[in-house]
């Protein structure tokens, strides 16, 4: 791997994709250093430091995760809920099916819409992301 961090030229360089997966630990460096401060807290403190170190994995993989392609459903279903909401209180029975076909058809076009327009290019992107364990720099190769 002959790729290097383009603001101070390090090659100590990770995916976002293998930050997401876990293949590293180095991201947690900073938020450690509390150590075990000894003596009878010295148990406690490992628990804490602990779940500090799974919390701040936790958070790097999210900040580092792919994105979701679940959003465009969410807001398809958001606007079905808040359609029928208002078809409950205000409706015209006779037009319910055709109303709720359209609503239908709507949440599914959103849908396809938000994945190839939306979700796959900001995926193609998120692929190419790099994380520079030196400066902390993201970049795009
Ligand atoms: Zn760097």
């Amino acid at each position: 791997m002959s790729y290097t961090c383009p603001k101070c030229g390090s090659d100590n360089i990770t995916t976002h994709r293998n930050i997401f997966e876990g293949g590293t630990s180095d991201i947690n460096t900073t938020t450690r250093g509390g150590g075990l401060g000894g003596g009878s807290g010295g148990i406690v403190g490992g628990l804490i430091g602990a779940s500090t170190t799974g919390k701040s994995q936790t958070k790097a993989a999210l900040k580092y995760s792919p994105p979701s392609k679940a959003v465009g459903a969410v807001w398809g279903a958001i606007i079905f809920s808040v359609i029928l909401f208002l078809l409950l209180f205000n409706g015209a029975p006779g037009t319910i099916s055709l109303i709720t076909f359209a609503i239908v058809a709507g949440c599914i076009f959103y849908y396809n819409h938000h994945k190839k327009n939306v979700y796959a290019p900001k995926y193609a992107e998120w692929e190419l992301m790099w994380h520079c364990n030196r400066c902390g720099t993201d970049f795009k190769i």
